[in-house]
Formats: structure tokens, sequence, C-alpha cells
């Protein structure tokens, strides 16, 4: 028996951060990076929860480790709160996602979290719609990806504007994750006709605007779109698996601090060879083509 479910409720394109305003004289927690508080997205946030005590935790970095994951619950059991928001890349949303779920393990702790919401600032890891968290234990340079169906995000919110503002080398970056995760979702040995379709239109719509999103930042068709592609990407490998391409990459990004979306996309090219058992005799070609080469 196989299973395939979408329990995150997806808010996308242009007002879906009204969604937003169903907040109301609520205890909130923004859990974000102190860029995206500087940014001014924080306080657009805040402008949507009328009635509410809102409370910020900006002090997630990329590839989130332990130790803000601490300070983090600290932060929510002293404040209270009702509600999670996280609004940022995959470190802010995967923070947040760990901060949530720890908490509900500890003892003597009475946290009640009524709404946990994702809001993406970046459009690469999809994980506003997985159950995935990945943390990182700095001091040995390993990062641990935490899974649990507990950890999806009840609701995301996609909105393009917010991504105008990521730089072209962090939008590469990110826009090859969205390949990979794609890619490796689709030739899974758990992928199914419903993964397929979600692999197949995240690499279509990726193929076609990311070139444009990296080229024209303020382009809201192209951001728009790879921020769809992102999400369909994350809702295709949450349920096929991604493979070894990710293993390495969470290594060697632990180890050598590399960006997450660009050592996938150094490794991508090598793994595809590796998995196509194409490794041998391309070997072969390449040296037989050298020799030519050297003939003339
Ligand atoms: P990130 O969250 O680390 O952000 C990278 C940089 O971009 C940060 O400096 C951030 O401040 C900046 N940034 C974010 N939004 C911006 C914006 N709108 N404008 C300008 N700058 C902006 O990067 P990421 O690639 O989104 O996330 C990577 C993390 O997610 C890694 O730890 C990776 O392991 C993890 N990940 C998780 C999943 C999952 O399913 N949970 C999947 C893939 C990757």
């Amino acid at each position: 028996m196989k299973e395939f479910s979408i329990s995150t409720n997806v808010f996308f394109g242009n007002h879906s951060m009204d969604r937003l305003k169903q907040i109301e004289n609520k205890k909130v927690l923004i859990i974000c990076d102190s860029f995206i508080e500087s940014s001014g997205m924080v306080d657009k946030v805040k402008e949507y929860l009328e009635g509410c005590e809102v409370y910020v935790f900006s002090e997630v970095i990329p590839d989130p480790p332990i130790e803000i994951i601490a300070k983090g619950i600290d932060f929510l059991i002293s404040c209270e709160a009702e509600v999670l928001i996280a609004i940022g890349g995959g470190s802010s949303i995967d923070a947040a996602k760990a901060i949530r779920e720890l908490s509900r393990h500890m003892e003597n702790v009475d946290i009640h979290i009524d709404e946990c919401f994702a809001i993406p600032t970046t459009s690469g890891t999809g994980s506003e719609v997985t159950q995935f968290s990945v943390i990182t234990n700095k001091e040995k340079g390993i990062k641990y990806p935490i899974s649990d169906k507990s950890l999806l995000p009840m609701v995301a919110i996609l909105d393009p504007r917010l991504v105008v503002s990521v730089p072209p080398q962090v939008t590469a970056d990110t826009g090859m994750d969205v390949i990979t995760h794609a890619l490796e979702a689709y030739v899974s040995k758990n992928a199914t006709d419903f993964t397929d379709a979600l692999a197949e239109k995240a690499l279509t719509l990726a193929f076609r605007f990311l070139p444009q999103a990296y080229l024209h930042g303020d382009d809201l068709l192209a951001r728009e779109k790879m921020h769809n592609a992102s999400c369909l990407a994350g809702m295709a490998f949450n349920s096929a698996g991604l493979g070894i391409n990710h293993s390495l990459a969470h290594a060697i990004g632990a180890k050598f601090h590399i960006s997450h979306g660009r050592s996938n996309a150094i490794l991508l090219p090598y793994v595809v060879v590796f998995n196509a058992h194409l490794m041998a005799s391309s070997y072969k070609d390449y040296s037989r083509e050298a020799k030519k080469y050297q003939r003339v």
C-alpha cells in the first residue's frame, strides 16, 4: 500500500498574505534571521496581525545549529506563543519547525501551538510543505535531517514579492536546490504517478524561469513561477524521498560551509552519471577524446 497526502494548506499569489488576517487576538511568535527582520518583512507581517501580542526571535543563522534551536525553545517558553510564523529561507523555516517540535517533547513544558505558518522568502528548499527540518551540529560538522509528519507546517504562504530582493547568487543556489529536489524525487525508487506529476511540473517551471529570475530579480512572473516550482518540488520529495546527491550535499555543506543549493549543484552532474551507470564508459570516452586532441 502506498500513500500520498498533502496536509499543508497553501496560499499563493497576490494577496496571499491576507490569510494572516485570520489570526486575531493571539500571542504570536515570528521566527526569522536578522536580515529578514531588518529588511522590513517582519513589519509587513505584523501589519496583518490585528490585536495580537507579537514577539520576534530573529537569531536564526544559515544551517541553523542546535544552540540556536535551544535558544528559540527558551524564547517560545518565555513568551507562551499560541501561533508560530516562520518567515525566511529554509534555515528560518527549519529552525521554527524544530523549535516547535522539540518543545512539545520537553518535560514540564506546557506550550499549545494552535497554528504554525511558513512563509518562504527564497525559492529553494520547499521546507514550507515538507516534514523535514535540517539542524546542524557545528562542532562535529554534521547536518541532521529530522523527519516526522508532525513537523509539517499547517499553512504555507507563497508571496513572490518577498523573493524579489534575493541576490542573483542566492537565486542560482536555491534554484539549483529546486532542480535537485525534483530530479531526485523523479528517479527515486519511491516515486509514484503523483510525485512524478509534481516533479515534472517543478522541472518545467525551473528550466523556463530560473535564468529569468537570476538575470532579472524584479521579474515578478519569474519569481512567482520559481516560488511555485520550489513548493511543487518540496511536495514531490516529501513523498518520494531524495537520493545520494542530498546525502553528500549535507555532509559537504556541514564540513565546508558551502550553501546547500550550491553543494547540490556541484554534485549533481556526477551523481547523474553515477546513477546512470555511465561512469566507466564516460571516463573511457573522455580519455579517447583527450588522445584525439593530443595527436592534433
Ligand atoms: P537560507 O535560509 O540559509 O538563506 C540564505 C541567505 O539568504 C541568508 O543569508 C538569508 O538571510 C538570505 N535571504 C533569505 N531570504 C532573502 C530575501 N528575500 N532577500 C535577500 N536575502 C534573503 O537558505 P535556503 O537555501 O533557503 O535554506 C537552506 C537551508 O534549508 C539549509 O540548512 C538546508 O539544509 C535546508 N533545507 C531544508 C529542507 C527541508 O525540507 N526542510 C530542504 C532543503 C534544504
